[in-house]
């Protein structure tokens, strides 16, 4: 078994200030999980009158740092270099590492993506600081400065609050597309300590010859989401999401067994596992509204459920219900909104001469 690390705890916590998050960018531009921790940590660093403190690895920081100034930060701290302008943990984590054991964060969240887990747990390591990861609610206790980290757990039907009163800095990632993205301010003030630096070679390790993208599809940003379940009874069902979905410009979500199945690609997943949404209107089609979906699609702020079961646990969660079989409802609608865009909604008409 590997030996357990036995952490010191700090002495003094009061000697660590200050909110640290770290903004996660690709290819020079910053990513929407980024934008989400500005906000929270704008939230706790307000509530603590302290400083919120940016950090930024990457190419073009300096043209990245204005607009993350944009959505209101103290400091921002940066390290630029051509070596790094895609992820890479070792140089990144060394960097990040660097910042943290200069500025003493009280406190340093980093949004739960692939790139973001990977970094969270080698600073929480080398910190010796320990991380409460995924949070989906995440505040401060004023009087103490304890971070108050909430993540989902036992499959999702508990919230488990996680506080860390030893060791600094207190460390959480957090479950992209929960949070809100921050409203934009003047963001003239910040300071920018951004440093050009050199890449030790040794840390880069493996070459990259190539980076192939993949077409995948955001949901985290649609206004409309229609998602599939089982309730579909087959794969080809979809072709009815889709043109309901396509009918209201919206994008096509799936339940997780859906995707499993290999009904729909994993890229249209909502949930727990899956991607989290919050657009205007989410329509649960012949989904059971099991907790792990919930989880992903929650913060909806409409939602039109379709399910044969008049008792069906998505019930719970929808501002519109049909109790109906979706295969029959699909097609209506679409027809329907079809109908009502044609009598309702102008074209535009183009003179040629
Ligand atoms: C660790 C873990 C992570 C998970 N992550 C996710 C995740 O990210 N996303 C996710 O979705 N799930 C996830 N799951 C799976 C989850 O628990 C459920 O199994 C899943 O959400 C159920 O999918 P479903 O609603 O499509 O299918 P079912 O639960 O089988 O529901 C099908 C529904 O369709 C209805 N129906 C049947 N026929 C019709 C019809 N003709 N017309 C209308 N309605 C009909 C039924 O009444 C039923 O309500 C996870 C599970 C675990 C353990």
């Amino acid at each position: 078994m590997a030996g357990l690390i036995n952490a010191a705890a700090v002495e003094k916590p009061e000697d660590y200030r200050n909110i640290f998050v770290y903004l996660e960018n690709r290819n020079g531009e910053l990513q929407r999980p980024a934008l989400e921790m500005i906000g929270v940590g704008k939230r706790l660093a307000e509530k603590v009158h302290e400083k919120l403190y940016c950090v930024l690895i990457g190419s073009k920081v300096s043209e990245m740092a204005d607009e993350a100034a944009s959505y209101g930060c103290d400091v921002i701290l940066g390290a630029e270099s051509p070596d790094l302008a895609e992820f890479r943990t070792m140089p990144y984590a060394r960097l990040v590492e660097d910042f943290v054991k200069r500025e003493k964060p009280n406190i340093f969240l980093i949004p739960a993506t692939r790139n973001g887990r990977d970094l969270a747990s080698r600073i929480a390591v080398s910190c010796q600081a320990g991380v409460t990861a995924d949070c989906t609610e995440i505040d401060i206790e004023e009087d103490t400065r304890i971070l108050s980290a909430n993540r989902p757990t036992y499959g999702e039907s508990m919230l488990a609050e996680i506080l860390c009163k030893k060791h600094r800095p207190q460390m959480a990632t957090a479950r992209a597309g929960i949070f809100p993205v921050p409203e934009k301010v003047d963001g003239s003030k910040c300071e920018r300590r951004i440093e050009k630096v050199k890449v030790d070679k040794a840390l880069l390790k493996k070459e990259i010859l190539e980076f192939r993208k993949k077409e995948a599809i955001d949901l985290t940003a649609a206004k409309v989401v229609v998602s599939g379940g089982l309730g579909l009874g087959a794969p080809a069902a979809f072709k009815l999401v889709e043109k309901l979905a396509n009918e209201m410009n919206g994008v096509v979500g799936a339940s997780r067994p859906t995707a499993d199945l290999g009904w729909i690609s994993r890229d249209h997943q909502v949930g727990q596992t899956g991607q989290t949404v919050r657009p205007r209107l989410y329509v649960a089609c012949g989904i059971s509204g099991k907790i792990q979906h919930i989880m992903g699609m929650k913060n909806s702020e409409n939602v039109l459920s379709i399910n044969i079961d008049q008792n069906a646990e998505i019930f719970k969660y929808s501002d519109y219900v049909i109790v109906d079989d979706v295969n029959k409802v699909l097609p209506a609608l679409t027809e329907e909104i079809k109908k009502y865009k044609k009598a309702h909604v102008k074209k535009t008409v183009k003179s040629s001469s």
